[in-house]
């Protein structure tokens, strides 16, 4: 069932599953059976960055484990208000690249487009969990000045729907923007990242495929998800509808200490994807965000883990690892040698 309401979620529609989300932390610890002490922390947090978690997500989580990998990366604890020395607001230098509302224009060739200022869950360790998306809420007006700005630049020739997460965003939004940029002729690709065919996978809709597909560009869906135990049956069969209208499909994930930094963790996440037709793309090393320290990882242990996975799986199951340093031309490549695990 939703929480609050009697509809099982198998029947449920997206806009029910993204509405009945969980947003309090007392409501999140009885459901999983959690220690009451966690409480304290978790709204003193939570007063920070808001909790949120959809039921299809919670569903994967184990009750009673509060070091389960999924709850961890959404459970907001009282560590996130310690203050450690290089944890900013915003670690990547995004607002110098946000000078207009709704454009992130960092990299060459590609622009991101603040399609909507929110998202299905919050992730704890979020880069943007700082950001002013209060500034990035787009009148009809400053649509027309973001579309705009990319029929004046032809060095632009990807523009990727980011956010918050863009398929928060209704069909008929997207369909609209979708076409607006098809009608521009130096654009030659559309790119998505999104969490939500990840944590509401009801939300690949025939219509969010329509919107997305319907025009001469070809659509690269870029998903985050982290931990293997996230890939569940409904998943899939997002997947499986994304695959069949021929939707090029990537992962991107972020490496997260008790959540993904095992090996053996890493491994599953690969295959679970790799076997469904889903290239991992990218390990990203965590960003210096203010409130996610407790989720750090060194460059190191990255390296070490992803030297290990080059000898235990195909390299085309092996994601980059990278990070993003603020004012850079892209993404900077981590060099990774072998390792024998
Ligand atoms: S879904 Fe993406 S943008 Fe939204 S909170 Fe999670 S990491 Fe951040």
């Amino acid at each position: 069932m939703i929480h609050g309401s009697s509809v099982p979620v198998e029947s449920a529609s997206w806009q029910n599953l993204l509405a009945s989300s969980i947003t309090d932390p007392r409501v999140l610890l009885t459901r999983l059976q959690l220690d009451s002490s966690l409480l304290e922390g978790a709204l003193a947090a939570d007063r920070e960055f808001a909790l949120r978690v959809p039921e299809p997500y919670l569903q994967r989580m184990q009750p009673g484990d509060p070091n389960d990998p999924l709850l961890r990366q959404v459970l907001p604890l009282g560590e996130e208000l310690n203050e450690q020395p290089g944890y900013v607001a915003d670690p990547l230098g995004e607002q110098q690249s946000n000078t207009r509302p709704g454009i992130i224009h960092k990299y060459h060739g590609r622009l991101l487009l603040v399609v909507t200022a929110g998202c299905a869950i919050n992730c704890r360790y979020c880069f943007r969990r700082h950001f002013p998306y209060a500034d990035n809420n787009l009148s009809t007006a400053e649509w027309e000045q973001a579309l705009d700005y990319i029929r004046q630049d032809s060095s632009i020739n990807e523009v990727i729907y980011s956010g918050g997460d863009p398929l928060a965003a209704n069909d008929r939004r997207l369909a609209w923007l979708t076409r607006q940029i098809a009608d521009i002729p130096h654009i030659k690709r559309l790119r998505v990242h999104t969490r939500l065919p990840v944590v509401i996978p009801q939300r690949v809709t025939d219509e969010l495929i329509d919107a997305l597909c319907g025009t001469r560009l070809p659509v690269t869906m870029v998903l985050h998800c982290n931990h293997a135990n996230e890939v569940d049956a409904q998943m899939l069969g997002a997947i499986a509808r994304l695959r069949r209208a021929n939707i090029t499909l990537l992962n991107q994930a972020v490496l997260l200490r008790g959540v993904n930094d095992r090996l053996e963790a890493q491994i599953a996440l690969s295959e679970a994807l790799g076997d469904n037709g889903v290239l991992p793309y990218y390990l990203h090393l965590l960003d210096h965000v203010r409130g996610a320290s407790h989720f750090h990882c060194s460059d190191s242990e990255g390296q070490q883990l992803i030297g290990q996975l080059l000898t235990r799986l195909p390299g085309y199951l092996v994601p980059r690892l990278v990070k993003e340093v603020a004012g850079e031309l892209g993404k900077v490549p981590i060099h990774v040698d072998l390792v024998n695990p």
